[in-house]
């Protein structure tokens, strides 16, 4: 899932403060399990909008907004709101307000940062685990990703610097090279440790990120 923080809302306030009515779009995946776009994330901010003046004029919360026939969908079953706003919010990850921008013609402002691709491991416990590289090497890692845990990126590790199973960058948490060799030592696979990997193709994927298949 895409993990999300909400703005301050001083900067939401400067964003739409010469728009009256403003309409609401939220996320009933992502950005709900974030606590920044479910239904009551929206009730809150629409709230405290309308303290600074503002008015609502309706809200929905797509299943994921990143969906972008999904999005414009909500957008025309609400067009009748849609028609007396001003600006729109869209409470989810920054993909999801691009596709609130393809579903109408209005201002369209985003209430929160995107921070990373996250595990969710418990309520509001979040960790990045995979940095979508284009090029998976888990195969030779016994499942863990330097690419993305180790903070050098280093594709033959350990780092000189690793301490006692810490990361020498944040001794709060384990050394991923120290993991993926219990990791493999507990397979039996230690050979696949010894083995020295090549560079890591970085063009592996462009960004943009772009796929277009045909669909079977
Ligand atoms: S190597 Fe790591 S960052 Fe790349 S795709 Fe695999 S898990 Fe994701
Ligand atoms: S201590 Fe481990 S996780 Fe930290 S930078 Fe070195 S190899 Fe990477």
């Amino acid at each position: 899932m895409i993990i999300t923080k909400q703005k301050p809302l001083e900067d939401i306030i400067e964003m739409v403060a010469k728009y009256k009515h403003l309409f609401y779009v939220g996320c009933g995946q992502c950005s709900t399990q974030c606590q920044t776009g479910g239904e009551w994330e929206i009730e809150e901010l629409s709230r405290l909008l309308e303290e600074e003046g503002h008015r609502t004029s309706g809200s929905t919360v797509v299943y994921a907004p990143c969906h972008e026939l999904d999005t414009k969908r909500h957008f025309r079953k609400h067009k009748e709101q849609l028609a007396r706003t001003d600006a729109v919010i869209v409470m989810s990850c920054g993909a999801g307000v691009q596709s609130a921008v393809e579903g109408t013609d209005l201002p369209v402002f985003p209430s929160n940062d995107s921070l990373f691709l996250g595990n969710s491991q418990r309520h509001m416990h979040f960790e990045e685990k995979c940095s979508t590289c284009g090029e998976c090497v888990l195969q030779w890692t016994g499942g863990i990703c330097p690419v993305t845990r180790c903070p050098k990126g280093l594709l033959n590790g350990p780092c000189g610097g690793t301490n006692h199973g810490k990361c020498e960058v944040d001794s709060d948490r384990p050394c991923a090279w120290t993991l993926i060799y219990e990791r493999l030592e507990s397979l039996g696979e230690l050979d696949m440790f010894r083995k020295i990997q090549p560079p890591k193709n970085y063009a592996a994927v462009k960004r943009p990120g772009l796929m277009r298949e045909e669909v079977r």
